[in-house]
């Protein structure tokens, strides 16, 4: 019911060569299931979304940023509209990924912002969370994934959260070759189902997708994809690589 999602968040590396035949290679490998079984979205630096879009030409694979700001125009030196993802072909955003939070230091309340500007905008936003390593040591993963959810998404109305991906990134995982283990990703992404059922309703729950982030490889990707709640996976070092990419792209399916 849910068709499964890999999305590649290349964070502040490649090139201009390097990014463009990145993206040449993905669209090429994959362009017998992307689209059809499978949806991808690879997030480049700012810099390189034009020609990256130009890569992908004809591909079904969509482009996506990794950050923007609410505001619409302005005095916001450094930053990066909506409106102007939009210009250079994007369709995705990631919004309140670990490393925003945690080296910048956005908050729930900002992420949120974002998350609405995003879908004002008609960019789909692809909400992060996760919990850090001590707040899973004690015991607080649930109470921590629940405030960022609640949070991320307050006031969005139905309508709105259809809009919406989540992704759970448990942040001890991400880039350090730790993976959640398939039953703790699973009780997660389960938790943040229920809890779009309970403030949304139980139907649009079951169709908004959950990605799972944080060392995911080729090896790890279908055990993960085999979780009930598992929808796809965000994945950061494993998508600068055309081939390890693809190899994830094929077991996600
Ligand atoms: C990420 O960037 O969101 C991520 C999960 O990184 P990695 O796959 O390298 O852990």
């Amino acid at each position: 019911m849910r068709k499964p999602f890999v999305a590649g968040n290349w964070k502040m590396n490649t090139d201009g060569n390097s990014s463009v035949s990145l993206a040449k290679a993905i669209a090429c490998g994959s362009s017998n299931i992307v689209g059809r079984s499978v949806s991808v979205a690879v997030f480049p630096p700012f810099n390189y979304l034009t020609s990256v879009f130009k890569a992908l030409n004809k591909s079904n694979i969509a482009l996506g940023a990794q950050d923007f700001y609410f505001e619409p125009d302005g005095a916001f030196t450094g930053e990066i509209s909506v409106a102007m993802l939009k210009d250079v072909g994007c369709n995705y955003a990631l919004c309140g990924h670990s490393e925003r939070r945690h080296v910048i230091g956005e908050t729930d309340e900002l992420i949120n912002k974002k998350v609405d500007a995003a879908i004002s905008g008609g960019i789909l936003p692809i909400l992060c969370v996760g919990e850090l390593l001590d707040e899973r040591k004690a015991s607080q993963t649930n109470k921590v994934i629940t405030r960022q959810i609640k949070k991320g998404l307050a006031g969005l109305n139905a309508e709105k959260i259809s809009a919406v991906t989540i992704a759970y990134e448990p942040v001890w995982a991400i880039g350090t070759g730790l993976t959640a283990t398939p039953q703790q990703a699973q009780d997660a992404h389960k938790l943040i189902r229920n809890l779009l059922a309970e403030i949304y309703e139980a139907r649009l729950s079951e169709e908004i997708r959950i990605l799972y982030g944080g060392s995911v490889k080729p090896e790890n990707t279908a055990e993960l994809m085999q979780q009930q709640d598992v929808d796809g996976v965000l994945v950061g070092g494993a998508s600068l690589k055309a081939d390890s990419f693809l190899s994830i792209i094929q077991a996600a399916v």
